[in-house]
């Protein structure tokens, strides 16, 4: 990396990588501890996420307000929101009210992408260098870098061949894109690929889903919040919340007490019929709380969203193409959908399903599969992301002795508390590998305000290297193995198991997340607090 000869490196407490939602709000902590901090943003604004993947029909699929920031109550106070699901215009406005309230821009350089970041023991410090050569130094390094950040394209001959539009749903341009009229195909029917897929048909001369493995949707039922609904969702936020900070992750949502089969066929079925009416993830989240751990459970609720799907799409051989073979209900995080099924009766739009009819290559005009060729306007990648691990791959991280985390992640992530890494002292990770993700900003805070604690203790002890210990590695490691065991969504393919086939060296399943409950992990992390953090090594 070469680092540039006339500009000095420039020194700080703490470097915070991201602007999303985690690195704002710890920017936001630290400043309270008095320290000088920088966060580095690849992009042009904040938001993260809801900066980057603003493609059409882009919204929160958890309840608005249970993800937003529950840090400020003047913040709370004074944000309305007009949706039960928000849209991502909506959210990013959310986003960039809270950047401006408290005035966190001034110490967030944009269009800086971090190349690298390299621990000096001498020192104690990282050197954290920009694409373009730029280098700053810091005591500390946190990474607010998200699970879902690096986006891949697919390993097709000739991507980069087509003479139309193309576009990765999370490289989505900042300008408005028409689909009047246009010949557009979409690949992939993950989340993203659902709700990109009912808003181009709206619109689309023609739209062609090509998709690889379908996924088990479940309705979204969005609605409109009115003056008054904001003013009883504002008075119940303390109570709201404090669910959050009970239920298993965080979600408004929890688990049913009962089992699959410990009620009669009648009650299962209107219980069924009752989460599918509701909006939201009750279906997923609040089910029977077996649904994800015993087979037959879960045979009983996939049999249920195979019916919906029957009955929704009118041609009963396009329903079967939509309908999943290889995994059951909710074993891959369930996309949710406003008429998404609907959207294969409109006459403009068709179904190609890529596992009968591979595609053999991009061509300048189109796709070519094995059973034809297509001509298109437009091509939409909704083809996920380099999940968890893949946005730190991306980055040179080297620990003490020069040692490149991707290596010591070779055979998957081994972390402390999903926050530490043995070797690279001084690094905090926040929403990294191994913790709870769930409801993510409820994590993010959580989070945050952990490793705010810790570098308080630091300030307070004069401690300039914390660092996790093997044991603690290993021990939170294998916790978290012997957590995965016995979930169905452990057994599937998917970027929650780490699989991705457009990256090399990511076929198979690994353990990336954290499967615990989340109020068992904060009282974990809450013990190791109370405890003076003294299972790291301190110095
Ligand atoms: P994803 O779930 O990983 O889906 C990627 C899709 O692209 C899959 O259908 C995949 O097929 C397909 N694909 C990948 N490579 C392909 C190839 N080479 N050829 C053909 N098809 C290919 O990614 P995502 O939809 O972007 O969603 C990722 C996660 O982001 C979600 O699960 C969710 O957690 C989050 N998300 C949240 C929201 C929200 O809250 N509003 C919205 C969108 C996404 P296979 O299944 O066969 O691999």
């Amino acid at each position: 990396m070469a680092v540039s000869q006339e500009t000095p490196i420039q020194e700080y407490d703490a470097i915070i990588i991201g602007a999303g939602m985690s690195g704002l709000y710890q920017l936001y902590r630290l400043r309270e501890l008095g320290m000088r901090v920088h966060v580095l943003e690849a992009g042009t604004g904040v938001g993260g996420t809801w900066y980057w993947n603003r493609y059409p029909g882009a919204r929160f699929d958890s309840e608005s307000y249970s993800y937003s920031y529950s840090f400020s109550k003047e913040l709370l106070d004074e944000w309305n929101w007009s949706e039960h699901f928000a849209s991502q215009p909506e959210t990013l406005r959310y986003i960039d009210y809270v950047a401006d309230k408290f005035d966190l821009c001034r110490d967030i350089r944009f269009r800086s992408r971090v190349a690298a970041a390299h621990y000096d023991d001498r020192t104690r410090s990282w050197e954290t260098t920009l694409e373009d050569g730029t280098c700053f130094r810091s005591r500390f390094l946190i990474t607010a870098i998200g699970p879902l950040s690096a986006p891949t394209m697919p390993r097709i001959d000739g991507v980069d061949s087509f003479q139309g539009q193309s576009c990765h749903t999370a490289r989505w341009p900042h300008e408005p894109v028409s689909f009047e009229g246009k010949r557009v195909a979409v690949i992939g029917t993950g989340a993203t690929g659902v709700q990109t897929i009912q808003e181009v048909a709206k619109t689309a001369g023609h739209l062609m889903v090509f998709q690889r493995t379908p996924n088990w949707c479940a309705p979204l039922h969005n609605s409109k919040i009115d003056a008054e609904t904001m003013a009883r969702i504002k008075a119940n936020y303390p109570q709201m919340f404090q669910r959050c900070q009970e239920t298993f992750a965080c979600f408004l949502h929890t688990p049913d007490p009962r089992g699959t089969f410990e009620v009669t066929p009648e009650e299962r079925e209107a219980f069924f019929e009752k989460l599918y009416a509701e909006p939201g993830f009750g279906i997923w989240q609040g089910n029977f709380r077996d649904i994800l751990t015993d087979p037959k459970a879960n045979d009983a609720i996939t049999a249920f969203v195979a019916g919906k799907i029957r009955q929704r799409v009118q041609d009963p051989a396009v329903a079967e193409k939509l309908i999943p073979k290889n995994h059951g209900f909710g074993t891959r995080r369930v996309p949710l959908e406003t008429k998404y099924y609907e959207v294969y009766n409109q006459p403009n739009v068709q179904l190609v399903d890529i596992r009968e009819t591979p595609i053999e290559r991009i061509t300048p005009a189109g796709i070519r599969t094995s059973g034809a060729e297509y001509d298109f306007d437009i091509i939409i990648y909704a083809t996920g992301f380099d999940a968890i691990t893949g946005s730190f791959d991306r980055i040179d991280f080297r620990g003490a002795g020069g040692v490149k985390l991707k290596d010591a992640w070779a055979h998957g992530p081994r972390t402390w508390l999903g926050v530490m890494v043995q070797g690279f002292p001084n690094m905090m990770m926040l929403m990294g590998p191994h913790t709870a993700l769930g409801n993510i900003p409820r994590s993010i805070e959580y989070n945050v305000d952990w490793v705010t604690g810790l570098l308080r203790h630091a300030r307070d002890h004069g401690l300039t290297r914390l660092e996790a210990t093997e044991a603690g590695v290993e021990s939170w490691t294998s916790h978290v193995r012997s957590l995965g065991v016995g979930l169905l969504s452990n057994e599937v393919n998917s970027w929650m198991t780490g699989v991705n086939t457009n990256v090399e060296g990511k076929q198979t399943r690994i353990i990336a997340r954290y499967s615990g409950s989340a109020p068992a992990y904060r009282a974990r992390c809450d013990e190791v607090a109370a405890q003076g953090y003294r299972e790291l090594a301190l110095a």
